[in-house]
């Protein structure tokens, strides 16, 4: 008998897709539903996409600054932050099956450079980011290479496994500073600031600091479990406060999320001698910094940190999050159906939202 179809294969989606691309070398994005849907290569897997975060960095694609003027190609699918179902695999994927609830390490690698081989994938010299370099999740479908696949755990929900990828950022940098039983001063309460003083907290620093310029979000910090939050605007008595808190010394780790020059090198004088500074905040140009004061008279170790380990740190946001300790809904503020994408951004944008998350199922 001629077999005509083969029914163990669950029936997948062909034909166009819902997406907001970069149509031209401008600000904002583009709504489109006559996107191709992408076919998976041998070895990806196709996602059907639930829920996506919104990125700081698309924000700077919306906006179209300078950084992404120079990076982006226009016609991409941007966004890079998401949580779905995969719908299909490729002919040679061996270890993950359609129906099965994931996100995704945004960062591709070929996996032979230096750093790849030596367990630092995340800082490779051939990376390729989702939504950035290549087509991202801001769509009903994404393909991405199976070894970037992350199966979600099924306590944790859609709208947290949708910003799985910026926690990797605060949970990367808390990690690389130690921050068991130590003082911290989280420099810059935006999104990862945020979630960086509840990552800190389960992480079990002993007393955190907050400092920013925007008031809610300092009020947020300590909700969040920061023991005080200043508004550096107002001087600098803040440092001579956490000073007299810390036997004048000082803290043990400055987490710096700001990218502001003025608050890094604040940050850095609020350091005790022998401290730890673990710096995520990317300034908008080269700062003027006291390198002799700040880190050589101090003998501080400095962290630059880029992205998340892989995967180290997706063990380490699950395991966080399983344990409860992590306070991240008053953090993703708002959700918003793809098509209402420009409410989203302009929510975004004007820092009435925090995190914002698009539902695109
Ligand atoms: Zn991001």
């Amino acid at each position: 008998m001629l077999q005509t179809e083969t029914k163990d294969e669950p029936a997948t989606a062909t034909g166009n897709m819902r997406c907001l691309i970069k149509h031209h070398a401008g600000t904002e994005l583009e709504y489109r539903s006559d996107r191709a849907i992408p076919e998976p290569g041998p070895r990806d897997v196709r996602i059907k996409v639930s829920k996506a975060g919104i990125c700081g960095t698309d924000r700077h694609i919306w906006e179209w600054d300078e950084w992404a003027a120079s990076r982006i190609p226009v016609g991409i699918v941007t966004g890079h932050e998401f949580v779905g179902i995969i719908d299909k695999v490729g002919s040679a994927v061996t270890k993950y099956e359609p129906g099965l609830r994931v996100s995704a390490e945004g960062h591709t690698t070929k996996g032979l450079d230096y750093n790849s081989r030596t367990g630092n994938a995340h800082i490779a010299t051939d990376t390729k980011i989702f939504g950035i370099d290549r087509d991202g999740c801001f769509a009903e479908y994404i393909v991405v290479p199976e070894e970037n696949v992350w199966p979600v755990h099924p306590s944790i929900p859609d709208k947290v496994a949708a910003v799985m990828d910026p926690l990797g950022n605060a949970v990367h940098t808390v990690m690389a500073a130690d921050v068991s039983a130590k003082t911290v001063l989280v420099s810059g309460t935006g999104i990862i600031g945020l979630m960086a003083v509840t990552v800190a907290k389960a992480a079990g620093a002993s007393r955190i600091f907050a400092t920013d310029i925007n008031p809610p979000r300092l009020a947020l910090a300590k909700k969040l479990g920061a023991v005080e939050s200043y508004d550096a605007r107002e001087g600098t008595d803040w440092i001579k406060d956490i000073k007299k808190q810390t036997r004048g010394e000082g803290v043990d780790v400055v987490l710096e999320m700001s990218g502001a020059s003025v608050a890094i090198d604040q940050s850095f004088r609020a350091l005790r001698a022998g401290g730890t500074a673990a710096l995520l905040g990317l300034p908008a140009k080269p700062v003027t910094f006291d390198f002799n004061e700040n880190i050589i008279f101090k003998g501080c170790t400095v962290f630059g940190i880029n992205g998340r380990r892989m995967f180290e740190t997706w063990y380490q946001m699950e395991e966080l999050l399983l344990s409860g300790r992590l306070e991240l809904n008053d953090i993703i503020t708002h959700e918003f159906p793809l098509e209402k994408y420009k409410e989203a951004f302009e929510t975004m944008i004007s820092g009435e939202g925090i995190k914002v998350v698009l539902d695109i199922a």
